[in-house]
């Protein structure tokens, strides 16, 4: 069955924005800690925390956590997010959990081709069911046939996983992979993550996303060249995101 990418932010540090704050003050103040906390809870620390982005002082950014539950994509995406070391991960298992009825993903650009295109595509991916079916039954079926049988899955089979960032690789991830140079299925689950965030700490994330939003493309050659229309779609983001929030 084909599925779509659904994101959800589960947990992240409770009351992120004071969190980084009050690491950040601590750097500068002889106060006591109980004190600076006090203040650090009063107070509106938004002009602050911009005032640390703009400086680069991001280690206090680490403080605050965030994890999301991610499903409806595919095992080429695992491939792409697993690149990013400083995440951790949890993903489900393809040699404790049977695959004999996988869902799959479907390429947007196949999906545009038509009917004809999809129905082809459901097809290929029903042949290669039957495939890892006949394997698992020849290799005698449980964990150490869903072990072997897999391999002749394809990068379409849907995954599911949990995944924790610091605010300050979420930055990084978002840079990345909200640009329009990222392969379609990271960017689409980086935009959905990307707009979790900035609903629980607009301060830290609302400037976030490709370069070009903050600026010039900083892709040089390999740009896109649709830095306005990138921009466009950032604002729009942060726009709906006021409008439910009110
Ligand atoms: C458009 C695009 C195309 C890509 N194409 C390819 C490709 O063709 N082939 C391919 O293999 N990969 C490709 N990648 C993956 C890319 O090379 C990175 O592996 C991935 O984006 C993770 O980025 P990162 O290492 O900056 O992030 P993270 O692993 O999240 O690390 C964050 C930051 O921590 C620091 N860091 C982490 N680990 C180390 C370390 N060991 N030493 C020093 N500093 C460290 C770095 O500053 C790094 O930027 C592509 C990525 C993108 C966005």
């Amino acid at each position: 069955m084909q599925v779509k990418p659904k994101v959800k932010l589960i947990r992240y540090t409770a009351d992120p924005e004071a969190t980084v704050a009050l690491a950040a003050r601590l750097c500068y103040s002889d106060k006591e800690l109980d004190d600076l906390t006090e203040n650090i809870m009063a107070k509106d620390n938004s002009k602050f925390i911009a005032r640390l982005m703009d400086m680069g002082h991001l280690s206090p950014v680490e403080h605050a956590s965030f994890t999301f539950s991610i499903e409806g994509v595919s095992r080429a995406f695992l491939a792409q997010i697993t690149r990013h070391r400083i995440a951790s991960f949890s993903v489900r298992s393809q040699r404790y959990v049977s695959e004999s009825a996988f869902n799959y993903i479907i390429p947007p650009a196949i999906e545009a081709m038509g009917a004809a295109a999809v129905a082809r595509y459901e097809g290929q991916m029903a042949t290669m069911m039957n495939w890892y079916r006949d394997w698992q039954s020849a290799l005698g079926h449980g964990e150490s046939s869903n072990e072997d049988a897999r391999f002749v899955l394809p990068n379409a089979c849907e995954t599911k996983m949990i995944v924790t960032m610091n605010a300050r690789e979420l930055m990084h991830f978002f840079e990345l992979r909200c640009c329009n140079r990222a392969q379609w299925e990271i960017r689409a689950v980086a935009w959905m993550m990307l707009e979790e965030a900035i609903k629980v700490a607009p301060n830290l994330f609302s400037h976030c996303g490709p370069g070009c939003v903050n600026g010039g493309c900083p892709e040089g050659a390999k740009s896109c060249g649709r830095a306005a229309e990138v921009k466009k779609q950032h604002s729009e983001m942060l726009k709906s995101i006021n409008t439910d929030n009110k």
